[in-house]
């Protein structure tokens, strides 16, 4: 919430901040003949709020337009409002420990020398072929000492977002002015990318088979493969996925937020939706996060397209996260910060036919507002689907044919109250038949 006083002569940060508001997006805008900013009189509005407007954070430290000395501080908020970590956390003490010398990583057997990037190569070591198929770990190992980030996509191999998220992260970052390093895997399951499938060969789901077992179903054998040779290098991770099925979700953080050093890592993307849940037994983010590598799953966009919006909305959150990591020094600035949401629920179709969506991702619903139609397209009788709870629409069917029971609109549901106890949520769970829908829980 921005609140204009016409009257004040704003200071340095407050005008850096409007920029980044008003005058930034619009020329960005006009030059891509964009109608975001369609009008030169926008154009020279911008100009005007960006001389004259005071910055207040909504719901945060306000900022009166009289009291210009704390301008600053606030201003400062949206950059640093993370910082500085919680030292009693292991994963803030993990980087505001690291001092002294970068040492040199072994990683695949390989050492890669502090300073330097390299592209090495895994494999499984059962296949079902009986033929090595591998697959690009990119590894930037920085200058500086810091954490180990790993960033992981195509678990389900027709989730396509993630891969083009660790492939510009991973291309982008300057290792001579990296504190730490990351380790990037593009395309975990190999297997299931090929077939352009969410599921391995035998239709098993990688994602329910972690830490993996040497001696388990070939699912279990190539999870324990990954987890021992790349998730052990790791002090924290972020698991990239995208809705299934036919299904699209909103740039959305999945975290269990009852576990402290993944609160500091959510925190650090900024401005994304956070939807508190439990993992699933079975999914890396739960076993990572067993093995004290704390994980979060960051869900953007459908399966099976290349999804260039959500694609830079997830690429923006992981270099926010690198920087209030203080893993890269670079400032960011992202905007106010996305609710963090602790209930959620599927609605449902009652009837089949042909579903047509009348709100979109990111669409703020009352309850009882009409989310979309069902028509049946034998008699074209239609039937409304309505918003039981207030909320947000954090997740969608695109639109289809539809089954009597198929889970269509993902609310965030408004809670008062940020209440992370296991009572709370499970109460919603069940209100919601398990709240389970295949695939949509990684
Ligand atoms: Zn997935």
């Amino acid at each position: 919430m921005f609140r204009f006083n016409f009257l004040q002569i704003p200071d340095w940060v407050t005008v850096k901040t409007c920029y980044f508001r008003y005058f930034g997006p619009c020329m960005n805008a006009l030059h891509r003949q964009s109608h975001t900013c369609d009008s030169i009189c926008q154009y020279f509005a911008a100009i005007a709020a960006l001389l004259t407007c005071s910055v207040t954070l909504a719901g945060n430290t306000a900022i009166e337009p009289t009291d210009n000395s704390e301008a600053p501080a606030a201003a400062e908020q949206l950059i640093d409002s993370v910082t500085p970590l919680d030292e009693s956390v292991p994963l803030a003490k993990a980087v505001t420990s690291a001092d002294g010398q970068a040492k040199s990583m072994r990683l695949l057997d390989t050492d890669i020398a502090p300073g330097t990037a390299r592209r090495l190569s895994w494999s499984a070591t059962q296949l079902f072929e009986g033929v090595p198929v591998s697959t690009p770990v990119l590894v930037v190992n920085g200058t500086h000492p810091g954490p180990t980030l790993c960033l992981t996509a195509a678990i389900h191999g027709d989730e396509l977002n993630g891969i083009e998220m660790v492939q510009r992260v991973l291309h982008d970052i300057d290792p001579q002015k990296l504190s730490g390093a990351i380790i990037g895997v593009p395309i975990v399951n190999v297997q299931s990318f090929r077939r352009g499938s969410r599921y391995l060969p035998d239709r098993r789901d990688l994602n329910r088979y972690f830490p993996g077992n040497p001696n388990g179903s070939a699912a279990a054998r190539i999870a324990h493969a990954f987890f021992t040779d790349i998730i052990t290098h790791c002090d924290a991770l972020v698991d990239l996925h995208t809705g299934s099925f036919e299904r699209t979700n909103l740039p959305q953080i999945r975290a269990d937020l009852r576990n402290p050093d993944v609160v500091t890592l959510t925190l650090g993307f900024g401005s994304m939706v956070v939807l508190h849940n439990k993992p699933a037994a079975g999914t890396l983010r739960h076993a990572a996060t067993m093995a004290g590598i704390p994980t979060v799953t960051v869900e953007a966009g459908g399966p099976s397209q290349l999804e260039l919006a959500e694609v830079k909305h997830g690429v923006k959150g992981i270099k926010i996260l690198l920087t209030t990591l203080g893993m890269v020094k670079k400032r960011r600035l992202w905007g106010d910060p996305e609710p963090v949401y602790y209930r959620s629920s599927w609605v449902r179709a009652d009837n089949g036919g042909i579903l047509l969506a009348h709100v979109s991702l990111g669409s703020t619903v009352r309850k009882g507002d009409l989310l979309g139609t069902i028509t049946d397209p034998m008699n074209n009788a239609r039937t409304e689907l309505r918003s039981p709870y207030a909320g947000r629409i954090i997740g969608m069917a695109r639109n289809q044919v539809v089954m009597p029971g198929f889970a269509t609109f993902h609310v965030g549901i408004q809670t008062d109250r940020a209440v992370v106890d296991d009572m709370q949520i499970d109460a919603a769970r069940i209100s919601n038949e398990g709240g389970y829908v295949d695939g949509m829980s990684e």
